[in-house]
């Protein structure tokens, strides 16, 4: 039942698409069949088959393809447990999803989003960084914390292995209305090195910090409350909200420590964490900042009618923000 850390690096990191990606089957020993990293009802309801991810070395990959080995069994409880409950909320509109968290839970959601980032990077052990003779063996998912990665596995695989956790264990997590340009009807943004993710399926935006024990969010509620304009938010502005929760992430002073607990009489587990007693974050570089905005808003910043150098510049030292300032239309 328990994945042991070190199980999870020999057994699924290191054995990408010949074992399966959650109870770490061998190939040879079930019936193998492969998972849509981007699920298969998200790329049918978007029209997304055709189109392609660009990957973290900037080559793309089409979606139809973009798959990871994955046994029936655990592909089957995937889609019973986690796809199908979130498609039906998630196509019911933003507020059957808000209602859904407040009177049930955010988890479904939770675990949605690490089940989609850790297929993500699981994915790209197979991609080699780049086409350099002298790189060649380099895959992207080298450069990857596995560590950190084993406790989002751990919650991806309580949905099969009914594992208990505690609701502390919880990332910071918005789900918020946007305002969905015409053609534009998804967004996925993977900040892997922040542990944070921002994925949008045409007018509703899930923002996650996967790693932080809801840190975050109690970090940036009082200044997005006071400071924050109407929704739906445009989506510029929403890549600022997802830098800005990843630049708070890293900055965290203390984090959180995750873990299971065992208990070998009932032989049964729970995913528990330790949090600091106090949440306080570093004050935290602009420019570091600013070159994360960038990062996440360069394909839409040539839209803004004040596009030239200077505000390119504004943007890349952390001076610049569409969140908190007067919007121009
Ligand atoms: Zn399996």
């Amino acid at each position: 039942m328990i994945f042991s850390a070190e199980r999870f690096q020999n057994e699924i990191v290191d054995k990408v698409g010949e074992n399966c990606f959650v109870c770490g089957a061998k190939k040879s020993n079930v019936e193998f069949t492969a998972e849509h990293i981007i699920p298969n009802w998200v790329l049918r309801k978007l029209s997304l088959h055709s189109k392609s991810i660009t990957l973290p070395n900037g080559f793309t990959y089409r979606y139809d393809k973009y798959k990871l080995g994955c046994c029936r069994r655990c592909n089957e409880l995937l889609g019973k447990k986690i796809e199908d409950p979130v498609r039906k909320l998630v196509s019911s509109g933003y507020e059957a999803v808000k209602q859904y968290i407040y009177e049930e839970s955010p988890f479904i959601f939770y675990i949605w989003i690490c089940l989609i980032f850790l297929k993500t990077h699981l994915r790209d052990t197979k991609f080699l960084f780049d086409q350099d003779r002298r790189n060649e063996t380099q895959s992207i998912g080298d450069d990857y914390f596995w560590d950190k990665m084993h406790h989002i596995h751990c919650m991806v695989r309580t949905v099969l292995t009914g594992a208990e956790y505690d609701q502390r264990v919880l990332g910071s997590m918005y789900i918020l209305p946007i305002d969905v340009v015409e053609d534009e009807n998804f967004d996925f943004i993977d900040l892997n090195k922040y542990q944070t993710v921002m994925l949008r399926l045409e007018n509703i935006a899930f923002f996650v910090v996967l790693d932080d024990a809801q840190a975050v969010r109690l970090l940036m509620t009082d200044i997005l409350r006071k400071h924050m304009r109407n929704f739906p938010l445009q989506l510029i502005e929403a890549r600022e909200l997802l830098a800005r929760m990843a630049i708070t992430n890293h900055s965290i002073v203390k984090r959180p420590h995750f873990f299971s607990k065992i208990d070998v009489h009932n032989e049964t587990y729970r995913v528990s964490v330790i949090t600091p007693d106090k949440i306080e974050c570093e004050e935290f570089d602009n420019k570091q900042f600013g070159q994360l905005f960038y990062f996440c808003c360069k394909d839409l910043l040539k839209a803004d009618p004040t596009y030239d150098e200077e505000l390119i510049d504004n943007v890349k030292s952390g001076r610049w923000t569409y969140l908190f300032g007067t919007r121009s239309n």
